[in-house]
């Protein structure tokens, strides 16, 4: 048998189609962020010449939390009095005082009465989802077309019947739901902050169609925590709804700048996914330093403001000056700015000119993470891009568009 033969076919088709990746060899500079040192890509033959310093404008970073001087020193803390790892599954020897603590700090911002830990936000969706399709094995989940592949993958291991709604059209919500027979449970499944166009969900309506059905809602606020409500709660705390979602799922990996997922809900709810979820149960606990790093981050986007209005402010600068350069700026009501390019050849051509030619690194946004037709560039001001930063990534798009002709394709 040739196995080999196999894999390589596999990614010759990947080649083939446009969306084979090749990643960013990037060495993270702490206290110097968005700038990191570039050592090339693995398929780069001119890597070495390429180690450099380059502005990182596609990082889930959002407020640069990942080097605050709190969340460093908690880390480091941690791990001089903890060690590294965790030393086993959380029922096995692995629930350390940091992962309580964190769990009481969750809980309490989306004023849940519990919140479960997890390795990442996509294992959080995955056995969340699985979980409560095993534990109510009648029930419907109601799907936006738009959710993430964690969703996509906890829904279809739930082995429940699935139907999928336009994105957040909630006349077709309510027809979907309105189909369901009374006595089935239904579980709505969406997102707050959709990531790739930066739009967001109406989330009271969709919680009083909810009401209307007897449904319960799992809201992903991945790209919403940290970022929305006064106290980073998401884009629920923002609108005053958080009593009315049933389970809200989040990461520490992006606005928190450290890694890990959880959920927030009921007792009852949590403690059925704790005892019954395999991937809560069967893997190693988040490391004692993670769950201390996040605490502190978390802790700190509580009381402070000031991270989420500078990079609100970032934000709009970047869409004015983009859009004052005759840019593509694709609306968005968030935090996200995508700029349109339309075509995955010239959009791929487009970033590694941005690197070469600019020490600009944005990755390309192609199919199947977009439809095709509307491939992108996906960027992410923090508090720290400046203006300097700015008019220079702008400069340099600008050059690109030209040289490629890009708005002819888009
Ligand atoms: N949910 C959404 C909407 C996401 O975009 C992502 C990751 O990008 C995840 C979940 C997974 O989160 P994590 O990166 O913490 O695994």
């Amino acid at each position: 048998m040739d196995y080999e033969g196999r894999f390589n076919e596999a990614i010759g088709r990947l080649k083939a189609e446009g969306n084979y990746r090749v990643f960013a060899d990037l060495e993270r500079q702490a206290g110097n962020f968005p700038h990191a040192t570039y050592h090339g890509s693995q398929q780069q033959a001119d890597a070495a010449a390429l180690g450099d310093e380059v502005a990182v404008w596609c990082s889930n970073d959002y407020l640069g939390m990942g080097q605050h001087p709190a969340v460093i020193a908690a880390m480091v803390e941690a791990v001089q009095r903890c060690g590294a790892g965790a030393g086993g599954t959380r029922n096995i020897s692995g629930t350390h005082r940091y992962h309580t603590l964190l769990e009481r700090e969750l809980a309490d911002l989306h004023r849940k009465s519990a919140a479960l830990l997890f390795t990442s936000g996509y294992v959080s969706n995955q056995a969340t989802l699985s979980t409560l399709g095993k534990l109510m094995p009648d029930a419907v989940f109601l799907s936006d077309e738009l959710n993430h592949a964690s969703m996509i993958h906890g829904i279809r291991e739930s082995r429940c019947e699935k139907r999928v709604f336009r994105h957040n059209d909630l006349a077709h919500l309510e027809e979907l739901l309105r189909a369901v027979p009374v006595t089935r449970p239904k579980v709505i499944a969406f997102e707050s902050v959709y990531s790739m166009d930066g739009d967001i969900a109406p989330i009271a309506a969709i919680c009083d169609l909810a009401d209307r059905f007897g449904a319960m809602t799992y809201l992903d606020e991945v790209h919403a925590v940290g970022m929305y409500g006064p106290r980073g709660g998401g884009v629920a705390e923002r609108d005053g709804v958080l009593d009315r979602v049933t389970i809200i799922e989040g990461t520490l990996a992006k606005a928190y700048g450290t890694v890990g997922g959880y959920i927030a809900g009921s007792r009852a709810l949590v403690d059925a996914i704790r005892s019954f979820a395999p991937g809560f149960i069967f893997t190693t606990a988040l490391p004692p330093v993670m769950a201390a790093g996040a605490l502190a981050s978390v802790r700190h986007l509580k009381q402070s403001q000031v991270e989420r209005d500078a990079q609100q402010e970032r934000a709009a600068t970047l869409k004015r000056k983009l859009a004052d350069a005759g840019l593509p700026v694709m609306p968005s009501v968030s935090h996200i700015v995508p700029v349109l390019v339309g075509d995955p050849v010239l959009c791929k051509q487009a970033t590694d000119d941005l690197m070469s030619r600019h020490r600009i690194y944005v990755q390309p946004i192609n199919f199947p993470t977009v439809p095709k037709g509307t491939e992108r560039l996906r960027l992410t001001p923090s508090p720290v891009h400046s203006d300097v930063l700015m008019d220079r990534l702008v400069a340099a798009l600008s050059d690109i568009w030209g040289r490629l002709d890009i708005r002819i394709a888009a």
